[in-house]
């Protein structure tokens, strides 16, 4: 009994794409936004950035940071 399980969807020759280069990868887009507060202002938001796609009057996400065990979160 032949077991033929093999299917191939492109017959192309592989390249050498297993070698991926990490440098190139863009880092995540962080919001950056300052606490609203002055005293706190050197806290930035760590969440990652809003989606320029989308739609106007998409309200703001909750700005948050993690300070040791402390979460600060602002709007
Ligand atoms: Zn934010």
């Amino acid at each position: 009994m032949t077991a033929r399980t093999k299917t191939k969807a492109d017959g192309e020759a592989p390249e050498a794409a297993e070698e991926t280069q990490p440098a190139e990868a863009e880092p995540p887009a962080l919001c950056g936004k300052p606490h609203y507060l002055p005293v706190l202002a050197h806290l930035t938001c760590t969440e990652p950035a809003a989606d320029p796609d989308l739609p106007p009057g998409t309200p703001e996400h909750e700005h948050r940071h993690q300070d040791g065990d402390a979460l600060y979160t602002w709007q």
